[in-house]
């Protein structure tokens, strides 16, 4: 982020422009919408700006920028339109202490103006570090779609409630009467008028006061393989409101991003054969944060209840007498076998698919391997890295073809997603070759359709 957006109180500032076309017009539209003391230098003004001065909206200086006429300005736009002229009246404000914007000179500029969507008092400014104008101009005429107008009035009328608000606990209480008011109460009652807005809120106010505060509760949330797009939106709903979020090593960054910025973020649990935190102490980080009061969100990879321990923190959970939800996720077999382009049933080909894991608690973990051998069966083989020597000897010693098609997926569903194609004959040696050190499902019984390793193909080498 070269460019640091920060809103600027500029009540009562100098504010100068030198130029007076089209683009000093531009840029004087946004500067009238404050209250900044406005000086213009332009020795040919288009018409409006004569207006806004004979109005008193700026003081108008018909002639170019000179030494010493620019003192104590805050901000310095050159809009003249000329190179050479910008650059003289950008030094001469610069050298008086101001930060000097050059109209469509990004490189020579100490600020930029981003595109803005105006709901005052709530303003959301788009930038992209010039790159991007067309960009940003399609995100404000989005955001101007999706933000009502009256979102603006309802901010300031809750901005005089502030203080009524304080009757509730800091924190969660608050939080949710302020969320009923922006989301529902506050734009049903504004749709009859602003005059609505005040009783309505009163009302939303006495009936948070009655309502007894939350308990505590836990929502074990699957968060899917890795991209963000394919949680739920029941997860983003719950991240949304969660004061504690108790995640893997496994969740990705861009997922924690989505929790409320006040959130208690706290890591738990490994990352393949790492530092482990017992599943105890999780357990119990769990049980103190909901008996606080929180709600918590445990946030497990891929879905919560295939190879996540849940059921441990769900008994801790019930000997606590805290109440708990699962919100499904979805897992890393969906993923990769999408990755793959396959089914994971096929008719005529496998009627059923097994979730294995490589690894359980006690080491090596055995199978029914006589059924899975057989010719057609398809797995899914959880942490099955470490353990694909075992895995492929076992599979031999009951029979199964050699050249069964395996296909490793690391990071399925992530932009760093790879794809293994090789047989059970091969597999230990290949997995060694490709060196996979992110988490990888192994598919015994399926090889990727042939259009998948195509574009893989080109993944690779993009
Ligand atoms: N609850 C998770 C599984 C947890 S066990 C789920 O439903 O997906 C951890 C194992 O899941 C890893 O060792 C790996 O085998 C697999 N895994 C998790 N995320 C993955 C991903 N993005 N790509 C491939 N495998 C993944």
């Amino acid at each position: 982020m070269q460019h640091f957006p920060i809103f600027l109180d500029l009540n009562a500032r100098a504010v100068v422009l030198s130029g007076g076309g089209d683009a000093a017009l531009a840029k004087l539209r946004l500067l009238l919408k404050t209250n900044a003391n406005l000086t213009v230098f332009a020795s040919l003004p288009a018409p409006e700006i004569e207006n806004w001065a004979q109005v008193g909206k700026l003081t108008l200086i018909r002639r170019p920028v000179a030494d010493g006429d620019i003192s104590s300005a805050t901000l310095f736009y050159a809009a003249n339109e000329t190179p050479a002229e910008d650059t003289r009246v950008a030094k001469l404000a610069r050298n008086a202490g101001a930060l000097v914007n050059i109209v469509d000179n990004l490189q020579d500029s100490d600020f930029i103006t981003p595109a803005i969507v105006d709901r005052t008092p709530v303003t959301v400014a788009i930038g992209t570090e010039g790159t991007a104008p067309v960009l940003a101009r399609s995100l404000k005429a989005e955001l101007e779609a999706r933000l009502p107008t009256s979102i603006g009035p309802l901010a300031r009328i809750g901005k005089s409630a502030r203080a009524l608000a304080m009757k509730l606990p800091v924190g969660r209480a608050r939080r949710d009467f302020w969320a009923e008011f922006f989301a529902s109460t506050g734009p049903k009652a504004i749709a009859k008028g602003e005059a609505a807005v005040k009783p309505a809120l009163n009302a939303l106010l006495d009936r948070h006061l009655s309502r007894a505060a939350r308990p505590g509760h836990v929502a074990f949330v699957g968060a899917g393989p890795g991209d963000p797009d394919l949680l739920t939106m029941k997860a983003r709903r719950a991240l949304d409101e969660a004061d504690v979020v108790i995640h893997d090593r496994l969740i990705s960054s861009e997922i924690l991003d989505l929790s409320r910025r006040e959130a208690t973020i706290i890591v738990a649990g490994k990352q393949g054969f790492g530092p482990a935190m017992a599943q105890d102490d999780i357990n119990a980080l769990i049980v103190q944060h909901a008996g606080l009061g929180s709600q918590v969100v445990r946030l497990k990879s891929g879905d919560a209840t295939v190879f996540g321990r849940l059921d441990e923190e769900i008994d801790a959970c019930d000997a606590a007498r805290i109440s708990w939800n699962i919100v499904p996720g979805i897992t890393a077999a969906s993923a990769s076998v999408a990755a793959l382009g396959q089914s994971l049933t096929k008719r005529g080909r496998n009627s059923s698919v097994r979730f294995l894991t490589g690894h359980d608690t006690r080491g090596f973990a055995d199978h029914d391997w006589a059924a899975l051998a057989r010719p057609g069966e398809v797995a899914a083989i959880y942490m099955g890295k470490k353990s694909a020597r075992f895995v492929q000897g076992r599979l031999l010693m009951h029979g199964a073809d050699r050249a069964t098609p395996v296909s490793v997926i690391e990071n399925a569903s992530r932009a760093d997603q790879r794809i293994l194609d090789t047989t059970l004959a091969s597999l230990p040696a290949d997995l060694a070759d490709a060196g996979f050190d992110g988490p990888a499902l192994t598919f015994y019984g399926l090889a990727p359709r042939a259009a998948h390793a195509l574009s893989q193909l080109q993944m690779e080498t993009a």
